[in-house]
């Protein structure tokens, strides 16, 4: 168990939460907000610590659907066991959740994350400035129930600020918005009044928009060097994971999860095809078809970087929302195998209870 104590207002705890908490309470269980979850592991800020745990087999068993297991930003009903780890029997009532639809033999709901207070929704003022994908996060935004704030950043290199902010005024006349510069630590303080004590934030914004530098800025050190834990897979191998429920210094918490670039990359998905058709042309010149562009003899996209037809900065952006894409279908997919391993054993378990059962004789 670690050390670290939370008083559970400061984590978001409030009347809603409590109101939902009373059976369980009377059960002997204890409230606790999710932070992490690993692929077995989910870890709980509590008040008695951070406790390492798995939910209980009638929870997995019963959770048919992905989205009744808890995801991070979730209150959960635990029992801490004399091992000092936890047991989850329940998932509280999201207050807002973010998720998408699965499609497999049934369409099913994917939540991503829960219990967010405020999304920023960040933009760069550069190039890449697009008034539609803002339009899109809006609609997801509300659709989670949060309230939406938008962040202009890279207010440094814009030279059509007024232009811009007339574009966001016509979508969304009363939408907050703020323009800052995480470059130059300029207009972030305007920021901290969302992240009041108990306050939880999540930011949602394509790649290259300055997520990291904001969040970098906010909590004060560069948590790309310090903010990782190591983790073995199942092949042995170690990756590394961040704690994803950020305490922040001044009291609030940010959020920063890779199923919110999923949505953001899903919500997408259309425009990334669009955006980097160029590429998407070059590659048909390629020597191997399943080139990806990186190492490979014979590349046309190389080929094009070398001798200027494209972009270096584009090609290493391209590059980043690949890596990205693949590492979400990675995680993905380990989760559904480890919800399918769990379920099978627990069914195999009690099959053998119910042929002993059937065994006796009365
Ligand atoms: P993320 O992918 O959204 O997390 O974006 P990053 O924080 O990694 O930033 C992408 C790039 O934009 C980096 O090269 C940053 O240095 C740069 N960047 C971030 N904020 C600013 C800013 O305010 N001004 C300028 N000019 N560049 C910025
Ligand atoms: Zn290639």
């Amino acid at each position: 168990m670690d050390q670290l104590k939370h008083d559970l207002e400061a984590i978001g705890w409030n009347s809603f939460f409590q109101d939902n908490f009373t059976d369980f309470k009377e059960d002997g269980l204890i409230p606790g907000r999710i932070s992490e979850v690993q692929r077995k592991n989910y870890i709980v800020l509590t008040e008695l610590g951070e406790i390492v745990s798995r939910v209980s087999g009638k929870l997995r068993f019963e959770a048919d659907e992905k989205s009744k297991l808890p995801v991070v930003g979730d209150w959960v009903a635990l029992r801490i066991e004399s091992n000092n780890k936890g047991t989850i029997y329940a998932v509280l009532p999201r207050k807002s959740k973010f998720s998408r639809k699965v499609a497999g033999k049934i369409t099913e709901e994917q939540v991503m994350i829960a219990n967010v207070d405020t999304v920023w929704i960040v933009s760069g003022l550069d190039q890449d400035f697009n008034i539609q994908r803002i339009e899109r996060y809006l609609a997801l935004v509300f659709r989670s129930g949060a309230k939406p704030i938008l962040i202009l950043n890279k207010s440094d290199i814009c030279r059509e600020l007024e232009d811009r902010i007339k574009e966001v005024k016509e979508i969304g006349p009363n939408l907050p918005m703020h323009i800052i510069s995480a470059e130059l630590n300029e207009g972030l303080e305007e920021l901290w009044q969302y992240v009041d004590k108990g306050k939880t934030v999540a930011l949602l914004g394509s790649s290259g928009v300055g997520k990291s530098s904001i969040l970098n800025r906010l909590i004060g050190f560069n948590r790309q060097k310090v903010g990782s834990v190591r983790e073995a897979d199942s092949h042995g191998r170690h990756i590394t994971t961040y704690r994803e429920l950020i305490m922040l210094p001044k009291g609030g918490m940010i959020i920063d999860n890779p199923g919110m670039r999923e949505l953001q990359l899903w919500s997408e998905d259309e425009d990334i095809d669009e955006v980097f058709d160029d590429i998407e042309v070059l590659s048909r010149d390629c020597k191997f078809r399943d080139c990806t562009h990186v190492n490979e003899p014979g590349c046309a996209v190389k080929k094009a970087i070398e001798s200027g037809v494209l972009d270096l900065r584009r090609y290493q952006h391209y590059l980043k929302l690949k890596k990205e894409i693949e590492y979400l279908s990675i995680k993905q997919n380990q989760m559904k195998r480890v919800t399918e391993i769990a379920r099978g054993r627990y069914i195999s378990k009690y099959a053998k209870v119910v042929k002993k059962l059937k065994a006796v004789n009365y």
